[in-house]
């Protein structure tokens, strides 16, 4: 086992990873911008490198600066945790070469899931259900661009291949208006992405979002946790995330797991891994694979009892998984809502000095946060500052559980989302389980403030 790792992240996951260092017995050097010095896992931390100033392009995305702390520290492995590097494929490489451990896939495997084209390609080999489309990147022919297009039936949607983020996408109801979208799409993608090129999908019109979280090691095993429901989104933005997914039988489950799981073996995937579909009529269709760990990972750990940033870390060393796919079983239900510096309804950011901060507790209440009393929000980076989840028997107890949880929280100072999820726990087609990815983003506009 390694005997130190470099963490090469900030906020709730930095503080996340810490922790599951200390439980392992390893020795954690956090790095850190100057606007993050005051952060909790800082105060804790062992040893703690400052990294460059807050600008994400001058710490957090610097290359060389957090390989040489890492040198400078003798750390044995760098781990990513989530955004930022952590789908950086040359990151990945130069830590490979500096003769740092990356905890994470190969290099090859996020280039491959990076590009969308070629992820698809992979899950198509793989036999994993994907959503009809064109076959690879779309020609500049307009002929046969409209033939792809009637052969995969209006309304479609073009897709960059090195797309992210919810951007470089845009969906066509009309052959009028094909063309010109490719084009346009096509254009911002090479701006944007560096990469001009695009695919064409059928548009689902009233898709749920599930995901398959999957752990794989060197030895070519493979399992798969189980399934997230991650619908309740705003502009693409997970808010409210649960597993397992209301309403959706064991045996679809299962069905699609199995698949991932044979398409992690196929391409030699190790670490941890999110398959996500678009799940609309009883049917599964592939849209992506996140090749990291998740913000929303604590509702897999707590319906299996498996701890995903320790698994992670374990078989980044070399070790074998320590359960098959028989000894996985999903008890309960458990549900995360997002906490964020902002707006409750408007979603103007809020950053700022917090000065109060009390936080939830009870059975079957976890926080993650590195908040404190008298925390300063930094305005520079993501408007997340912690997640609430809940564990309970079956929905409604997890439910009822995140009610009391959120009436308990006090955060002063700065503005957070806690209003919006105090009413969306207790909104009749929420609590009844199974919205669509519109939902939330129709809630909003029907309450308007
Ligand atoms: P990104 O990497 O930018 O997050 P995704 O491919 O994961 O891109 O798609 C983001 C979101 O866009 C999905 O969660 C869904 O809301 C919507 N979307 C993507 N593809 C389709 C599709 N074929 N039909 C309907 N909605 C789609």
């Amino acid at each position: 086992m390694f005997k130190k790792i470099l963490v090469a992240n900030r906020g709730e996951i930095a503080l996340r990873i810490q922790r599951a260092c200390r439980e392992l017995g390893i020795k954690a050097v956090m790095v850190y911008s100057e606007a993050d010095k005051e952060a909790k896992y800082v105060k804790l931390a062992e040893e703690a490198v400052c990294i460059g100033p807050a600008a994400s392009s001058l710490s957090y995305l610097n290359m060389p600066a957090i390989i040489s702390a890492a040198e400078v520290t003798d750390a044995e492995a760098i781990h990513p945790g989530y955004g930022f590097l952590s789908e950086n494929a040359d990151f990945a490489e130069r830590v490979e070469k500096s003769g740092f451990q990356f905890i994470g896939p190969t290099p090859e495997s996020i280039r491959i899931m990076g590009d969308k084209v070629s992820a698809k390609q992979a899950m198509i080999r793989a036999g994993v259900p994907c959503v009809p489309g064109s076959e690879g990147e779309l020609p500049d022919d307009p002929v046969q661009i409209r033939r792809i297009a009637k052969s995969v039936g209006y309304p479609v949607i073009i897709k960059a291949a090195g797309g992210g983020g919810g951007r470089g996408m845009r969906v066509v109801h009309t052959e009028a208006a094909l063309v010109n979208a490719v084009q346009m799409t096509k254009a911002e993608a090479g701006a944007a992405f560096g990469n001009p090129a695009v695919y064409m999908e059928k548009f689902l019109q009233n898709p749920r979002h599930i995901e398959i979280q999957i752990l794989a090691d060197k030895f070519k095993n493979a399992v798969y946790l189980g399934e997230r429901d991650c619908s309740m989104q705003r502009r693409h933005q997970k808010v409210i995330e649960e597993a397992p997914a209301p309403g959706i039988p064991r045996k679809l489950i299962e069905k699609v797991g199995e698949r991932c799981v044979a398409a992690c073996k196929k391409i030699g995937y190790r670490g941890a891994g999110t398959f996500e579909f678009l799940f609309e009529n009883g049917e599964f269709y592939f849209i992506e694979m996140n090749t990291r760990v998740q913000v929303e990972h604590p509702v897999t750990e707590w319906v299996t009892g498996i701890d995903i940033v320790k698994t992670q870390i374990m078989v980044a060393a070399g070790e074998k998984l320590p359960f098959t796919q028989r000894q996985i079983q999903i008890r309960g239900h458990a549900i995360e809502c997002r906490i964020n510096a902002e707006d409750p309804f408007k979603f103007t950011p809020s950053p700022g000095r917090v000065t109060s901060w009390h936080m939830p507790g009870g059975p079957g209440v976890r926080v993650d946060s590195h908040v404190y009393n008298n925390y300063f929000v930094p305005p520079n980076y993501d408007s997340m500052i912690g997640k609430l989840i809940v564990h309970g028997d079956t929905r409604e107890q997890a439910l009822a559980r995140m009610q009391t949880a959120l009436n308990e929280i006090v955060i002063e100072g700065i503005n957070t989302n806690v209003p919006l999820h105090r009413e969306l726990m207790v909104d009749a087609k929420f609590m009844q389980g199974g919205t669509n990815i519109h939902y939330l983003e129709h809630w909003l506009s029907q309450h308007k403030r």
